[in-house]
């Protein structure tokens, strides 16, 4: 059994009188890949920056790797790895120049060429981040949160906007970062990504989780009650047409 690595306890968050968390609880086990999902406004993103120590709670508990939230957010800013939203990029610096710029902020000495190849941007580190495509920014953001070695990496909608080979290629990329052990929370729209990256989901709506589960049992689940597709499921989608016609090669113009 993996342990506990973040414990959410009945949080709750309030905008003036407008109630966007309702109590929620859940755990995320370590090194698992740990997906919110829900309609926007559902409360994922609040829930996350709270979490990640960028935002205030208005209750509730959370302790992140054996530390309370209240008492050393600073010691839980040292082992999570936060995605920032693109706007938070200087464009006009290089990508060298940007990790540099990170890496010092982390206190950290990073070979800059060596996290660029670990998502694929090694023949980028002049390019500058406004030249990036949507995947590339995607790849480039992915790879800052990994600067300082977090235990526990943020994704907030990391695939929104991408084209589906980009996405799958994002999708290989956060695997491969699970795969050494990196626990990673994942908010997307899209639910094949969810099936296919996640060990277990949260459904948030509303403010309050309504299922949490693994993806399969949720599915499972649904079955159970005698709940079928309306019409016959084909053998592929569009989205596999798209791929078989266009190929898996990234496409990288912006
Ligand atoms: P999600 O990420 O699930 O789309 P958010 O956590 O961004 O949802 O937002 C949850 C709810 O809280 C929404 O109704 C949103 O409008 C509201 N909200 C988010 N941030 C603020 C804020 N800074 N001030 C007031 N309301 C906010
Ligand atoms: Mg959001």
């Amino acid at each position: 059994m993996s342990k506990t690595i973040i414990a959410v306890q009945n949080l709750h968050k309030k905008y003036g009188n407008f109630e966007a968390v309702k109590g929620i609880s859940f755990n995320v086990l370590e090194g698992e890949i740990f997906g919110l999902l829900g309609p926007n406004g559902a409360g994922k993103s609040t829930t996350l920056e709270i979490i990640e120590t960028l935002r205030e709670k208005t209750s509730g508990t959370i302790t992140v790797d054996g530390f309370d939230l209240d008492k050393d957010p600073n010691e839980i800013k040292k082992c999570i790895g936060v995605q920032l939203q693109t706007s938070g990029y200087y464009p006009g610096l290089s990508l060298t120049e940007l990790i540099g710029l990170f890496a010092g902020l982390y206190n950290k000495n990073v070979d800059a060429a060596e996290l660029l190849a670990k998502v694929n941007l090694q023949d980028k580190a002049k390019a500058k981040y406004k030249e990036l495509s949507g995947g590339q920014k995607q790849r480039f953001s992915i790879a800052t949160t990994l600067i300082n070695e977090p235990k526990i990496i943020f994704l907030d909608e990391p695939t929104t906007g991408l084209d589906p080979q980009a996405r799958r290629n994002l999708w290989e990329l956060i695997l491969d970062i699970r795969k050494k052990g990196t626990t990673v929370i994942i908010t997307t729209h899209y639910m094949d990504e969810a099936e296919i990256l996640c060990d277990r989901v949260a459904i948030i709506d509303s403010g309050k989780i309504i299922a949490l589960e693994s993806p399969d049992k949720l599915i499972d689940n649904l079955v159970a009650t005698g709940f079928e597709r309306p019409k016959e499921v084909k053998k592929a989608n569009l989205e596999d047409v798209f791929i078989h016609l266009t190929g898996h090669t990234l496409r990288e113009e912006a």
